[in-house]
């Protein structure tokens, strides 16, 4: 039975490593319906997936358009006959997976879709951290790093898409001797940083780890690093800094102390730090509200 709702519905997806988040909303900050489903096999969760967004399209109405914030690497570039597929991901089975292609001809709507992160970052963009900002850089710091990048008021996309994740940091042996555990590169950012290597450094779940453990120093120094080369890099007029391990809010005040030492006087911002390297707007929310708005793009962009 089809309800009396007027507004356009818009459908969206944040599809992570361990669950995916799907919503229906009316706009990017008025969600009617959510539910979770566990990512297991591609096989499994796209259908639990699909299935659920027609049982609501029967309920509610039908959507106008989905919009798709995924875990990566993804193609995403429209020429390439792999467009909208999930690359080489380290994720068992998930490799070389249709996402964006299966929802479109099981739903048959327009599909929007990018990187989670860039979904994030383009929800921060619109209502969170990021508003009225033309170059910024959304981080998210948890099961793996990644980063969304603002240029020119708008995302960064380039050969792939950014892997800042990846990138190499100086490490001191003698005063970190966990070699990293990314599994293409050791001991870069994500291999030293990203919560599965605070988990395997010091074998307890940051979750755990007391505030006063010498974890979060370290964790601060190495985000420090990143902050530094983002600094270089983009010369961004804000840093956003959210994920599972940033809910660590002390970690903040750290990092700061240590970016403005790391920088020596060169590129200092002129905002205060405490406005340029901040927290999540929508703590918690980001993602899904992204992947609406990427939604209402795929929408217009056919129009
Ligand atoms: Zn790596």
């Amino acid at each position: 039975m089809a309800s009396t709702i007027k507004s356009k519905l818009y459908a969206g997806i944040e599809a992570g490593g361990t669950k995916f988040n799907c919503v229906i909303g009316t706009d990017p900050q008025t969600i009617l319906k959510r539910t979770k489903i566990a990512t297991s096999t591609p096989d499994v969760t796209l259908v639990e997936v699909k299935d659920w967004f027609v049982q609501q399209s029967l309920e509610l109405g039908p959507f106008s358009a989905l919009g798709i914030a995924c875990f990566g690497p993804l193609d995403l570039q429209p020429a390439s006959p792999s467009y909208g597929h999930i690359t080489a991901t380290p994720k068992p089975h998930w490799s070389k997976t249709d996402v964006a292609g299966y929802f479109q001809s099981e739903l048959n709507v327009p599909v929007g879709f990018d990187t989670d992160v860039n979904g994030s970052a383009l929800g921060e963009h619109l209502y969170g951290a990021g508003q009225n900002i033309s170059d910024f850089v959304y981080v998210t710091v948890g099961t793996g790093i990644g980063a969304g990048i603002f240029v020119n008021g708008a995302l960064l996309k380039g050969m792939v898409h950014s892997e800042l994740g990846h990138i190499r940091l100086p490490r001191d042996p003698s005063q970190d001797s966990f070699a990293g555990n990314c599994s293409f590169h050791g001991d870069c950012l994500t291999g030293l940083a990203a919560g599965p290597a605070i988990n395997a450094r010091w074998n307890c779940s940051g979750s755990a780890l007391p505030e006063h453990h010498p974890a979060w120093d370290l964790e601060a120094h190495y985000l420090a690093l990143m902050c530094v080369n983002i600094v270089m890099s983009y010369s961004p007029k804000r840093i956003i800094l959210g994920g599972g391990v940033m809910d660590q809010r002390h970690l903040f005040p750290v990092i700061r102390r240590k970016f403005a030492q790391l920088l020596n006087n060169f590129m200092l911002p002129e905002t205060p730090l405490d406005d340029y390297i901040v927290p999540p707007g929508l703590p918690g929310t980001s993602g899904e509200v992204g992947a609406l708005a990427l939604a209402i793009n795929a929408e217009l962009e056919l129009r």
